[in-house]
C-alpha cells in the first residue's frame, strides 16, 4: 500500500512502538489525522517534553525530572529500608499500593546470560555505594517473579551476605513469570507483607 509520505513517516514511528504491529499503526496514524490541530500539537509536544525533561535520580535512578526524586527527597521516609525493582514503573505499582513508607533502587534490568545482561550491566554497583554509611538495615528484594528476577535477586543476596543487612524477598503469589508492574494492589501489598529473609 502507498501512502503519501508524511503518513507513511507517521506509520512508521507508530510502530516502533512495543504491541504496534502494521494494521495498529495504519489505524492510529489515521486517527491522529482526524484529531483536532490542538490535540495534535499537545501530544507532540508530551513526547518531546517526556523526553528532554525526563532524568533519572542520581541516588535511586527512579524517573524523574528533578534529582533527587520525590521519593528521595521526602524526609518523613524511612530511610533504612531500600526495595530494589526492575523498572520505574515497578516503583509506580508499589507507590499506587500505599503501604510501603522506604525508599528505592530501580535497577534497570535484570541479569540474563541468554540476552547478555551481566550485573555490570544494571545499577547493582550503585546500590552497594548507597549502603556505606550504615544507615540502611534492610533491602527487600522485588524483582520479577521469573527466571531472571529470581537470578537478579539471588546474585544480590549473595553479595550482601557479608554486609550483614536484612534481606528479604518478597514473598511468591505474585504470578510466576509475571511481571510486579500488573500486579493489582492487594496482591502486591500481600507480596510485600509475606517477604522472607533469604
Ligand atoms: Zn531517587
Amino acid at each position: 500500500m502507498h501512502y503519501p509520505e508524511p503518513i507513511s513517516k507517521l506509520i512508521d514511528s507508530f510502530m516502533k512502538l512495543p504491541g504496534i504491529g502494521p494494521k495498529t499503526a495504519v489505524r492510529l496514524a489515521f486517527f491522529v489525522l482526524d484529531m483536532r490541530e490542538d490535540d495534535v500539537l499537545d501530544f507532540g509536544r508530551a513526547l518531546v517534553n517526556a523526553k528532554r525533561n525526563l532524568i533519572y535520580c542520581s541516588t535511586c535512578f527512579h524517573i524523574t525530572d528533578r534529582d533527587p526524586c520525590m521519593i528521595c527527597d521526602n524526609s518523613s521516609r524511612d530511610r533504612t529500608t531500600i526495595c530494589v525493582v526492575h523498572d520505574s514503573k515497578d516503583v509506580i505499582a508499589m507507590e499506587k499500593m500505599k503501604d510501603y513508607q522506604g525508599m528505592y533502587h530501580v535497577l534497570h534490568g535484570s541479569i540474563s546470560p541468554i540476552e547478555g545482561v551481566g550485573p555490570e550491566d544494571i545499577k547493582i554497583a550503585e546500590l552497594l555505594q548507597r549502603l556505606a554509611d550504615d544507615t540502611v538495615q534492610e533491602i527487600i528484594l522485588a524483582t520479577d517473579p521469573n527466571i531472571e528476577g529470581e537470578a537478579t535477586a539471588m546474585y544480590i543476596a549473595r553479595l550482601l551476605k557479608p554486609t550483614g543487612i536484612k534481606v528479604t524477598r518478597i514473598a511468591h503469589g505474585l504470578p510466576v513469570g509475571g511481571d510486579l508492574e500488573y500486579a493489582d494492589e492487594v496482591t502486591l501489598s500481600k507480596a510485600l507483607e509475606g517477604r522472607r529473609e533469604i
